[in-house]
């Protein structure tokens, strides 16, 4: 029986004093349940986003304190299963995300979930890919809108950020705080008219603490790859953040020198964009396990 906890355990920004809603131990299993991005507050093609309380949007489940974690702890998130909702909202802002100059009407569109798929305005199917927006830990001061993304996780907005994957953070408050929200039943890269197909849901992890001081997070892995995943208002520093903290890893903790490290990241990394419209722009690096297992380097299980 796994922990649930309700999406109306909720919180809007990223805080150091905010009261946990509950406490964990290191490899339990915990169902956060979630609103959508708008916290429902869209239903129907009817409800435009010119109504919306703003107040109440981007709403993260938690937050959790993990027992046993205090600053610079590395956390592990397994991203175990992440379950959506049968309707998700997409909307049109004039003005908003990187075509907004060109978008002059507002609109709602609600797609439909049948099966594996998404129905997009009747007869247009897209495969759904459940992944989590917004997911984080506590500052260890001041406070972080759900909204922004950065060194503690937060609005990320990567697709990769899907079931079987494991997310790393650096705690930075003891108990962690962890939250998340802002499922998305599908997104591309890039998150380009601001919104995925937002969708309330659930999402079961597992957290574990694990022994990588100094690991440059958020950082990801999955079947394929190690990511980092950087955060800057400007897209250029994010994308240098992504990959130095990329050559930070592989030659500090896989043991390459420096020329192998970027050469090989040249020959066989991906520089990739999360997301270009939050208040910072996110982009990953993903770097091939297959080389890393070349070179007999693994994370600790
Ligand atoms: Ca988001
Ligand atoms: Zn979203």
């Amino acid at each position: 029986m796994s922990l649930r906890i309700s999406r109306d355990q909720n919180f809007y920004h990223f805080n150091p004093n905010i009261e946990p809603v509950a406490f964990v131990k290191p490899g339990e299993e915990i169902i956060l349940e979630t609103h959508d991005c708008f916290q429902g507050q869209i239903r129907n093609e009817k409800d435009l986003v010119a109504n919306l309380d703003w107040n109440h949007t981007n709403p993260a489940t938690g937050p959790i304190f993990i027992n046993g974690t205090y600053p610079s702890t590395i956390l592990r998130i397994d991203i175990l299963d992440i379950d959506v909702d049968d309707q998700s909202v997409m909307v049109t802002i004039p003005g908003e995300g990187t075509v907004g100059n060109r978008i002059k009407d507002m609109e709602t569109t609600i797609v439909k979930r049948q099966g594996n798929e998404l129905v997009y305005k009747e007869n247009i199917r897209l495969p759904l890919a459940p992944m989590i927006g917004v997911i984080g830990v506590a500052p260890s001061e001041g406070s972080i809108g759900n909204g922004v993304p950065g060194l503690h996780g937060g609005n990320m907005d990567c697709t990769l950020i899907k079931k079987g994957a494991r997310l790393y953070l650096t705690v930075q408050v003891e108990g962690a705080l962890l939250g998340l929200g802002d499922l998305h039943a599908v997104m591309g890269d890039g998150e380009i008219v601001a919104v995925g197909a937002e969708t309330a849901g659930n999402a079961k992890i597992k957290t574990e603490t694990v022994d990588l001081t100094g690991l440059p997070t958020p950082f990801l892995e999955n079947t394929e790859s190690v990511v980092t995943i950087f955060s800057d208002p400007d897209m250029n520093r994010a994308s240098e953040g992504a990959v130095n903290n990329m050559l930070d890893f592989l030659t500090r903790f896989a043991g390459l020198s420096t020329n192998d490290a970027a050469m090989l990241m040249s020959a066989a990394g991906s520089l990739r964009v999360c997301q270009v419209v939050d208040p910072a722009k996110t982009v990953r690096f993903e770097f091939p396990k297959a080389v890393l297992a070349q070179i007999g380097y693994q994370l600790p299980e």
